[in-house]
């Protein structure tokens, strides 16, 4: 049965209507090892959908500029108390649009304009947010990076004479594509010897934090932050969480929680968006049931197998392999660019995307590494074994497109063919959840 919604969009808009039904076939159809999808329930898409998307009010809870915001208040006050329980936390703000809104928010609640700001390399895995030149935050701010070491992995003995030499005023913890835990307490001790703030962004690994399968670093950080449809399964927006500091006068003096909350209304955005804060309430309570916990676990199951299934392959893998969903594959002795492998997995139906990796002197568009993750394919039930047999697949592909011809870069349509059918089996296997029988469409 459709919805009055969906019977007039699909009679008023045929157009949209097909574009729409064309992604339900290819979430369906195609294997996402995108490190940072994830798979917003149903129940989540429709508390998103709900009547509250009509509600206008700036402001908070019990403290909004426009009338009739009664029912509102009680789901944004219901949100933050389950970011609190989900998270531990002693304070949330669960109306940021983005993750990427979160950061702006928290980094200009804590820094002066062109205060110094030290963050993980773009190109070691840091997020554009965190002092990317490409970002406001490279430019409003003065931006030091710290990267990894020959390992792979953080040097927190760098961070720390980064940290005396330029005094940052904020230290951001946390990354976009690395496969690795950081150690939040190590980072809460640096900062604290130079005055700093700890900001933790956990976007990529917020899922595994609130099943308790990743250090929580709520009460270590002055101020975490997470988007919350990656791991999470929600819509579109980001959270921002703060432990035991929370009640601590910020750099205005005022607690920190007040200096959070005023530099995301009225000090970034306007109106707070109420539907994606009941689909937030909704996400939030679903991390909390066993069966997310058992998902979780599945991920993290699964990138280990996929992980030591492409090691076995002799694929090298940045820091040899992983702790989170996260495994990232360094293409730099294949003869293949990030942009290469990823154009020729897609044609088999395999979606992973080209990313930076330590050191790499190509451009991030181009980029010499390939970045995946396990979210999705935990979530469509895939465990271990299917893990080993898609290593196995992008093994294939990566062998043919080394070979193919370098002036075209596609793939033989014999063997294109071939691995497509079996992707496409190995899908059918493993439906995306409460994927709409979608008989009748096309
Ligand atoms: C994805 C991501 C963000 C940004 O989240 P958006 O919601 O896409 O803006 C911020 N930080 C990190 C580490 C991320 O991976």
């Amino acid at each position: 049965m459709l919805s009055t919604g969906e019977a007039r969009l699909r009679d008023e808009d045929p157009e949209l209507t097909e574009l729409l039904d064309g992604e339900m076939i290819r979430r369906d159809e195609t294997l996402s090892l995108v490190a940072s999808a994830g798979v917003a329930d149903a129940s989540v898409l429709a508390a998103g959908a709900a009547a509250l998307s009509d509600v206008t009010a700036e402001g908070y809870p019990g403290a909004r500029f426009h009338p009739g915001a009664g029912p509102f208040d009680g789901v944004e006050a219901l949100a933050r108390t389950r970011a609190r329980e989900a998270f531990g936390a002693g304070h949330a703000n669960v109306q940021p649009h983005s993750g990427s809104a979160a950061n702006l928010a928290v980094l200009t609640a804590l820094l002066p304009v062109g205060g110094v700001l030290l963050g993980l390399r773009l190109d070691a895995g840091g997020h554009l947010t965190h002092g990317a030149p490409a970002s406001v935050t490279g430019r409003w701010f003065e931006p030091v990076s710290y990267g990894v070491g020959d390992d792979g992995l953080v040097d927190h003995d760098q961070i720390l004479r980064l940290a005396r030499e330029h005094r940052p005023g904020v230290i951001v913890a946390g990354a976009s594509a690395y496969p690795r835990q950081f150690d939040h307490v190590r980072f809460r001790e640096i900062a604290d010897e130079v005055g700093a703030y700890l900001l933790v962004d956990i976007s990529h690994v917020a899922g595994l934090v609130a099943a308790g399968l990743h250090p929580n670093p709520v009460d270590v950080a002055h101020v975490t932050t997470t988007s919350t449809y990656k791991q999470l399964d929600g819509p579109r927006g980001g959270l921002i969480l703060l432990g035991r500091d929370h009640d601590r006068p910020g750099p205005d003096g005022a607690p920190l929680s007040r200096t959070i909350d005023r530099a995301v209304f009225p000090g970034s955005q306007g109106t707070p968006s109420p539907a994606a804060i009941a689909a937030k309430a909704r996400a939030l309570a679903r991390v909390r049931e066993p069966g997310f916990r058992r998902t979780a676990r599945l991920v993290l199951d699964d990138a280990a197998a996929l992980a030591a299934a492409l090691s076995e392959r002799g694929h090298r893998l940045l820091t040899g392999g992983t702790d989170t969903h996260m495994v990232m594959v360094d293409l730099r002795s294949t003869g293949l660019s990030g942009l290469m492998a990823e154009r020729a997995l897609e044609e088999c139906g395999i979606l992973a995307n080209r990313n930076s990796v330590p050191g790499d002197t190509t451009s991030p568009a181009v980029a010499a590494g390939l970045r995946l993750g396990t979210n999705v394919p935990a979530r469509r039930g895939m465990g271990p074994p299917e893990m080993a047999r898609c290593a196995e697949l992008i093994d294939r592909v990566l062998r043919h497109a080394a070979r193919a011809d370098s002036t075209r870069h596609r793939l033989d349509p014999v063997h294109r063919d071939e691995i497509r059918a079996e992707v496409r089996a190995l899908t059918r296997s493993f439906p995306m959840p409460d994927q709409p029988v979608h008989e009748g469409v096309r």
